[in-house]
C-alpha cells in the first residue's frame, strides 16, 4: 500500500491537532502543526514590535524568521522552534499569540511564505499536516481531506480545560469570544478563507470520543491507501 498526505483543516479548538498528531503515531507518519508555525510567525512580530499594518515590514521581518520542529523524546511530544528557541509554551498559553494570530495569518506575504515550507516538507508522503488551508491550497491533490467541526461551546470548553492544566486563569467566555473571533477572521479573510474542499469529508466530533474518532478516520486512510497502491 502506498503512503498518502492527509490534509485536516476545520475550526479552532476542534482537537485536530490532538487527533492529527495520534494520527501519525499510529500510522508512523510525520505530522506537521501548520498552526504553530503561524503562531511562531506571531510571537516574533509582537517581540520585534513590527506593525501588522504595514505588510512591506511584516515582509522585511520574514526574512529573519526560521521555523523548524523538533521531538521531546521524554515527553513524546512535538516542540516548535523559532530561530533555534523552544516556543512551544510560549505559542500555546500567551494570550496575545491567540489574539492576535488570525489577523497576521490573513496577510498573504506571511501566507506565501509559510506555504511554501508546508508544500516542502510535503514532498515525501506519509505525512499528516492540520490547519485551515491544507485541503485547499497547501496539498489540494491531498489523498485524504478532512474537515473538521465540533459545537462552539464544546470546543471553547475543551480549550479551556487545555488552558487550565496548563495553569492559565482565564474564563469560558473569553475562550469562546477568541474562538468565535478566529473562526470569523479564518473563515472572511481574502486569502485563503477556511472552507470545506469540495472532496473533504466533513467530521463533526461534539459527540465522539477520541477513541472512536481515530478509529474511524483509521479506516478511511487505509481505504485510501488501498486505492492508491
Ligand atoms: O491551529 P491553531 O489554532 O494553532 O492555529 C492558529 C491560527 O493560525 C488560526 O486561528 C488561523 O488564524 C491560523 N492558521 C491559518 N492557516 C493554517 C493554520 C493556522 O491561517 N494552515
Amino acid at each position: 500500500m502506498k503512503d498518502i498526505i492527509v490534509a485536516i483543516d476545520g475550526y479552532s479548538s476542534c482537537g485536530k491537532s490532538t487527533m492529527a498528531k495520534q494520527l501519525s503515531k499510529l500510522l508512523n507518519y510525520h505530522y506537521v502543526d501548520t498552526g504553530a508555525m503561524y503562531r511562531a510567525v506571531t510571537l516574533y512580530l509582537l517581540r520585534n514590535h513590527i506593525d501588522i499594518h504595514h505588510p512591506e515590514h511584516v515582509k522585511e521581518a520574514l526574512a529573519d524568521i526560521q521555523i523548524a520542529f523538533d521531538f521531546n523524546e521524554y515527553t513524546q511530544t512535538q516542540i516548535t522552534l523559532l530561530n533555534g528557541e523552544n516556543i512551544e509554551n510560549e505559542i500555546r498559553v500567551n494570550p496575545r499569540i491567540a489574539s492576535t494570530v488570525s489577523d497576521v495569518s490573513a496577510i498573504s506575504e506571511v501566507r506565501r511564505f509559510l506555504v511554501k515550507q508546508q508544500q516542502l516538507l510535503g514532498s515525501v508522503k506519509a505525512l499528516v499536516m492540520d490547519g485551515r488551508d491544507i485541503g485547499t491550497v497547501v496539498f489540494p491533490d491531498a489523498e485524504l481531506k478532512l474537515f473538521i467541526t465540533a459545537d462552539p461551546t464544546i470546543r471553547a470548553q475543551r480549550r479551556l480545560d487545555e488552558l487550565k492544566v496548563k495553569g492559565q486563569n482565564t474564563t469560558f467566555n473569553e475562550v469562546l469570544a477568541n474562538l468565535t473571533k478566529r473562526d470569523h477572521i479564518d473563515t472572511t479573510r481574502a486569502d485563503s478563507p477556511l472552507r470545506k474542499a469540495d472532496d473533504a469529508i466533513e467530521l463533526d466530533n461534539s459527540y465522539l470520543s477520541k477513541d472512536d474518532q481515530v478509529s474511524l478516520i483509521l479506516k478511511l486512510v487505509n481505504e485510501r491507501k488501498s486505492a492508491t497502491a
